[in-house]
């Protein structure tokens, strides 16, 4: 899987690029523009290698799809949701489904040397809660004593200071089991003696929000909107917060817990629309993911390979319900400095990454479906 769409690019950012975002110029060894690495760098690749496979006079002795949406930024509601659904009403059940996600990733944790391919077996899930405040609307020269602005300000102030328990465990934990052996340090005495260091541990992931997000099912207040004159009371004073929610976690739950945080009846929660629950996780003793590490060992000598929880969500969770084995993976290289590339300013792949994908492509398929 690949999609075809990609984000916009910051309004007036235009100069601030290397090349014209959306030129795919080739410079100094990389192709730059919006979407070389989300996601038309593994889009393109995935043809060439059909291609190339084809013009070499390949068959596939197992039937192979290539499912590109177009509008997966937008939650994949026409595109790949529409093709899960064909596939449902032919029957189609995949021994394993592939799409972008985690990636080659280069020194993420101090005291691990190697770069790492993570293979997403998980992916959060998403909810959007509305609260909505009301009050007794009027003049503000004589107030009451509840405000929508203020009860609703109360209330987000509660939501974070109350944030879901954090624990090392699921998709985290599989990765840190597979990672430790790797590592050297202090890093590798507290990450292999969690019954000792688990508080401390849990304590140090928790500070940074890349790893925090691997822990807890996170809280993030997005929008707030109320009152539009200095003079009048607003009657009603209304905040958007986006959960990402961790497998085993669910929608109702959080709906649950923000009721129970708030404490406050008047507030009124919505669950916005395509909210998705997080997916099942997938697992790393499959054939199929067995295929897909191999196939990176094979290519990637010295890289090592690991499950782990994509962050965000990709078009793949609309194939959940017909594959068990949905993992999140192509071998893009990127440094944790690159990261604020992605949806980001400068976004590019190296020529000799783009190589790389699309030998990884090509040989995934012949392990997979060659005679
Ligand atoms: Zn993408």
């Amino acid at each position: 899987m690949a999609h075809q769409d990609v984000v916009p690019i910051a309004p007036g950012s235009e100069t601030q690029w290397h090349a014209g975002p959306f030129s795919g110029e080739i410079r100094d060894g990389f192709i730059w523009g919006r979407g070389a690495w989300d996601d038309k760098g593994n889009l393109m690749a995935i043809l060439e290698a059909v291609e190339s496979l084809a013009s070499t006079g390949f068959k596939p002795q197992r039937t192979v799809y290539l499912c590109f949406g177009h509008d997966e930024e937008n939650g994949g509601e026409e595109g790949a949701k529409a093709i899960a659904s064909l596939f449902g009403e032919r029957g189609i059940r995949p021994e394993f489904v592939l799409d972008e996600g985690l990636l080659i990733a280069e020194g993420i944790l101090p005291g691990l040397e190697p770069p790492v391919a993570l293979i997403g077996v998980a992916e959060k899930g998403s909810a959007t809660l509305k609260l909505t405040a009301t009050a007794q609307p009027g003049h503000s020269s004589m107030p009451g004593s509840r405000s929508a602005i203020g009860s609703l300000a109360a209330a987000l102030h509660r939501l974070e200071q109350a944030p879901f328990a954090a624990a090392v465990d699921g998709p985290a934990a599989e990765m840190f089991d597979t990672l430790v052996p790797e590592m050297h340090g202090v890093n590798r005495v507290a990450l292999s003696n969690l019954w000792l260091f688990g508080p401390l541990v849990r304590w140090q992931l928790a500070r940074a929000p890349s790893t925090n997000a691997l822990l807890r099912t996170t809280t993030a207040i997005t929008v707030i909107r109320g009152g539009n004159k200095e003079n009048v009371l607003p009657e009603v004073a209304e905040a958007l917060v986006n959960f990402r929610l961790l497998p085993g976690d669910t929608v109702s739950r959080v709906v649950a817990h923000t009721r129970s945080v708030i404490d406050d009846p008047a507030i009124r929660i919505d669950v916005l629309p395509q909210s998705s629950e997080a997916s099942p996780v997938a697992s790393e003793n499959s054939s199929a993911y067995q295929l897909i590490a191999r196939t990176v060992r094979e290519l990637f000598p010295g890289v090592v390979v690991a499950p782990g929880l994509m962050i965000g969500g990709t078009d793949s969770r609309h194939m959940i319900a017909l594959a068990d084995n949905v993992y999140r993976f192509s071998p893009v290289r990127a440094r944790a400095e690159d990261l604020a590339r992605f949806h980001g300013t400068d976004e590019r792949i190296s020529v000799d990454n783009y190589v790389e994908l699309i030998r990884f492509y090509q040989t995934l398929l012949r392990h997979a479906a060659g005679g």
